[in-house]
């Protein structure tokens, strides 16, 4: 099926218009025409080679949200018309424990990624959502919910995941005192499900100018970071802290902001190992954490609870020819809160 997209030739380079095909829809496949497409930091990182080699052309994108235009003969979830949504894998071995537990993201033998890999036939280069229509088997796609706005959803399906799974995992609930560090595209993410939790939330970010966004979006309480005056008073005080930083830190100064047993989960990756004082953890019996996106079961929760609850991104929505300009803001920390792709204009 001829695809437009957006592709990037090699590494770093520019994103340009690209054509290629898409397989024809399986038995067992959906196609769905996509409405918008998030652009998330991991792109930008695949993109100019920074997490090791990448397959190129890239056309990247993970953060999918359309409409079924058709499927296969064997599909039973989905039907022409639905609204439906693709995230950060396409496919895993479906049999190990991890996958058989509803845990994909974390397949023993490496899950399937929407882009910069190679599909599960082993040969095809897997191309992402900066693109007009693709095909997925109907296993790996979400249901979403009828009431949300498609291009508030799209940046749900992986900066949303990657906030709501550690939030359920770490179970916050109404009393738990919650911080978010940053306030960008995976952090007010955070704000928003934590708020709808029930906890107590507080916005750690270094930009004061944020503020009035945090409180809009139901903070509680913010501290600017850029004042290490600020750390002093808030000792001792949460019960979880959420890492949404990808730049380094001083992740001794946030640990000691943790309650006797907190946790500390990381879901941004810094360019340098992290240095730590264990003393940190052991004074408070403390925990450092990861999380990564989340697995099917999981996702389709998250896009229901968005829908019960009205949950959307916060987004900047830009014609395809922005692209790279898009990249150079989104490095700068410069959008309110995630770019999405209009497909339309591919
Ligand atoms: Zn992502
Ligand atoms: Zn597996």
């Amino acid at each position: 099926m001829k695809t437009k997209a957006y592709a990037a030739m090699s590494a770093g380079s520019p994103l340009v218009p690209f054509t290629f095909d898409r397989r024809d829809v399986g038995d067992h496949d959906v196609a769905l025409k996509i409405s918008y497409s998030g652009i998330c930091h991991s792109d930008i990182h695949q993109v100019a080679e920074e997490w090791g080699p990448s397959i190129f052309p890239m056309v990247p994108g993970h953060e999918i949200a359309g409409i079924v235009s058709s499927v296969g003969s064997k599909v039973t979830n989905f039907k022409i018309g639905d609204a439906i949504g693709v995230g950060v894998f396409i496919d895993s071995c479906r049999v190990c424990d991890n996958c058989t537990t509803g845990l994909q993201q974390y397949c023993v033998k490496g899950m399937i990624g929407t882009y910069n890999g190679l599909e599960s036939d082993g040969e095809t280069v897997a191309m992402g959502g900066y693109s007009d229509l693709f095909v997925i088997n109907e296993d790996y796609a979400l249901h979403i919910p009828a009431n949300l706005d498609l291009k508030g959803v799209a940046p749900l399906l992986c900066a949303g995941i990657t906030l709501y799974s550690p939030i359920k995992r770490w179970n916050v609930s109404p009393g738990m005192h919650v911080a978010v560090m940053g306030l960008g595209g995976l952090g007010h993410m955070g704000v928003k499900f934590a708020v709808a939790m029930g906890a107590h939330v507080t916005v750690l970010s270094h930009s004061p100018g944020k503020e009035a966004d945090a409180f809009a979006m139901g903070a509680h309480s913010f501290v600017a970071t850029n004042n290490p005056d600020n750390f002093k008073s808030i000792q001792k005080s949460f019960d979880l802290i959420l890492n949404t930083i990808s730049a380094e830190v001083a992740i001794d100064d946030y640990l000691k902001l943790l309650k006797l047993d907190g946790t500390l989960v990381v879901v941004g990756i810094p360019g340098e190992p992290y240095k730590i004082n264990v003393r940190n953890l052991l004074s408070g019996r403390r925990s450092i954490a990861g999380s990564m996106i989340g697995g099917l079961p999981e996702i389709q929760e998250m896009l229901d609870f968005c829908g019960k609850h009205n949950i959307l991104s916060e987004v900047e929505v830009v014609s395809a020819d922005y692209i790279n300009e898009a990249y150079v803001r989104t490095v700068a920390s410069d959008v309110k809160y995630r770019f999405v792709i209009d497909a339309s204009t591919i």
